[in-house]
């Protein structure tokens, strides 16, 4: 078990340890950055926990299998992630190769996706999840035919639509009642934090995680301690999945991604890269024009509130994550370091207004409105809550 993991010898040899004379926490924490490899680390504590012949890398179990295609009934992932990025790498190294590997990586990084759509993590929130069916299914459609193109564009899509990083407070009452049902395997419960996880989400899993209902394991995974409520924290424990060396990440880019050409040094560039094509792709030209005029003028000194565009919430959002790519363009331009100052700051401000739109279901008008006064008051940006 855990053999697939790169680079993280000493942390999974704790997991491997704590798996094999049942000394696992109820829950744990996986801390470190984006792309360390937290969720396949999650998700091979589920295999390895669920599977009754120690979980040898290439299983032939009805259990591992059902792992590695990410179809076990015995585990829930709730949060956010950064889908598309992670489908466009995957779309892009099967249509390089049909090897079994690129097929296989290709359906989990859908399946990472549409597995946050099963049912019980939606009760309470049918309607909702009505609306956003069509849009899981051709996901799946796509998953059955191998049909990589436009994969990555329909996950982002939908991941912006059923705003996963707010995990609603309904479904963590539901994982509740379901770990309590005994069934014959044991259930894993991932909460995956991109940044914050939101406090009546916290302090509804608070409440289970202080009693766990018996052979049922929560992992946490987050950027770093501080997305997690103490309260919440004080009863995980932790394991750390720190950055890798970059030889390490090209041994993830070269084998897992199958792209040993890659220009990309580490896993994030090179997902960024992979991303890159879908997010410029998600926002229409208009749009980037004006975000484009509104983080010029923003640098200027005249950030114009009155530019963003109010016509629903989702147009809104869109727009601050056109401001970010812009501002991201412009931090990998040659500029002066005063210059480059003034851009993450106001990058920090943006990326944390979009934040609070997505998860805090606050006005893009007013949340623009208000950092610009903080800038022109001289103030700091947000902490970082990530
Ligand atoms: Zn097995």
């Amino acid at each position: 078990m855990f053999d697939g993991l790169i680079g993280h010898d000493v942390t999974a040899a704790r997991l491997r340890d704590a798996v094999r004379d049942g000394s696992l926490a109820p829950a744990v924490l996986f801390e470190g950055p984006p792309a360390a490899g937290k969720l396949t680390a999650a998700l091979e504590l589920g295999r390895a926990l669920n599977c009754a012949a120690g979980a040898p890398p290439d299983c032939r179990c009805a259990s591992c299998g059902n792992h590695r295609a990410l179809q076990d009934p015995h585990v829930l992932t709730v949060g956010g992630r950064d889908f598309a990025a992670e489908i466009a790498a995957a779309s892009a190294a099967l249509s390089r190769s049909p090897a079994p590997a690129s097929r296989e990586l290709f359906v989990r990084s859908v399946r990472a996706l549409t597995r946050r759509f099963d049912d019980l993590l939606w009760t309470g929130s049918e309607p909702r999840l009505r609306r956003l069916r069509s849009r899981v299914a051709d996901l799946e459609d796509r998953l059955e035919r191998s049909r990589t193109g436009g994969a990555a564009d329909a996950a982002a899509e939908l991941a912006r639509a059923a705003n996963l990083e707010a995990v609603s407070v309904n479904a963590v009452r539901a994982i509740e009642t379901w770990a309590r049902v005994a069934t014959p395997g044991v259930k894993v419960i991932i909460v995956e934090v991109r940044r914050w996880l939101p406090e009546p989400a916290s302090n509804a899993l608070l409440r289970t995680v202080e009693e766990p209902p018996r052979r049922t394991h929560f992992i946490f995974t987050a950027p770093s301690s501080q997305a997690l409520i103490p309260t919440l924290l004080s009863r995980l424990a932790r394991y750390r999945f720190g950055d890798r060396s970059r030889a390490d990440q090209r041994r993830v880019i070269a084998e897992v991604f199958g792209d040993p050409q890659a220009a990309a040094t580490t896993i994030a560039d090179y997902l960024a890269a992979a991303g890159a094509a879908v997010a410029s792709a998600g926002a229409s030209d208009d749009l980037r024009r004006a975000a484009a005029r509104f983080c010029d003028a923003a640098l200027a000194g005249g950030a114009d509130a009155a530019a963003v565009p109010t016509a629903d919430r989702d147009a809104g959002f869109a727009f601050l994550q056109a401001c970010s790519e812009r501002l991201r363009a412009l931090l990998r331009s040659p500029a002066r370091a005063a210059e480059v100052q003034r851009i993450e700051r106001w990058y920090r401000f943006l990326d944390d207004a979009a934040w609070r739109v997505k998860t805090m279901n606050m006005s893009p008008e007013a949340t623009i409105a208000d950092i610009a006064r903080r800038m022109a008051a001289g103030g700091d940006p947000p902490m970082r809550r990530w």
